[in-house]
């Protein structure tokens, strides 16, 4: 069952491809494996086929090396989406303790966070190794992200920082679905991949396109009468 209690929130986190991004990370780095590698995406995101059976073998796949993972770093940053940064301003401004928490690779998501102005211990997504060469040396097979079910374990380990445990979550696919046991709410965000599932799955979505559409999902009138929050020209 879906809950939604409406804000104040005390965090407030986000997935990032597709959703702080306009790109899917993975399938930048995909190269001559596009095709394979965008279909095994779809259908994790799509809820088809678990994502601890994609993720090993795209990586296995592609074998990104750093120069690579660095390239798909400046992609994400060069297509972020319209708004975002007045979103994640107008959240600061208010005092939210903003996460990101990504099933993409830890060395490219951080530039986003980076971008974003978001905390480096706050940035939570799989890492990558690499050789002294900078050739790929594998994954962090460990990490809850690069599983089915990860999401729920590091939202219920926000969750367990937070006062009152007060979280709401903004993303496009169906992992992000995951969390949903633990959160206050879940906004589906539409304005890069609309998925009808998620969508139907929400008590909340917009498909943007600007971010800052999200904003009255996010703060209480109080906080956005507080901000220099303006909605985005029709
Ligand atoms: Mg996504």
């Amino acid at each position: 069952m879906t809950r939604d209690q409406a804000p104040p929130y005390e965090a407030v986190v986000f997935d990032c491809d597709s959703t702080l991004s306009c790109i899917e990370g993975i399938d930048e780095l995909a190269g001559g494996h596009a095709e394979a590698v965008s279909e095994l995406t779809r259908r994790a995101m799509d809820g088809e086929v678990p994502l601890d059976e994609v993720y090993g073998r795209r990586l296995e796949m592609i074998r990104p090396d750093r120069d690579a993972v660095d390239r798909v770093a400046a992609r994400y940053v060069e297509t972020l989406v319209p708004g975002i940064k007045e979103v994640f301003e107008a959240l600061r401004a208010a005092g939210k303790r903003i996460s990101i928490v990504s099933g993409g690779l830890l060395p490219a998501v951080s530039a986003v966070g980076e971008a974003l102005g978001v905390d480096p211990s706050e940035v939570f997504a799989v890492d990558l190794y690499f050789d002294e060469d900078g050739a790929y040396a594998g994954f962090e097979e460990g990490s809850p992200l690069a599983r089915a079910g990860g999401k729920l374990d590091v939202l219920e380990a926000i969750a367990a920082r937070t006062r009152e445990g007060r979280i709401v979550l903004v993303g496009d696919g169906v992992t992000d679905l995951e969390a949903l046991p633990v959160i206050s709410r879940f906004i589906a965000w539409g304005g890069v991949v609309h998925r009808d599932e998620v969508h139907q799955r929400s008590c909340c979505s917009t498909d943007g396109p600007d971010a800052r559409e999200l904003l009255p999902f996010l703060l209480s009138d109080a906080e956005l009468a507080g901000s220099s929050w303006s909605a985005p020209n029709a």
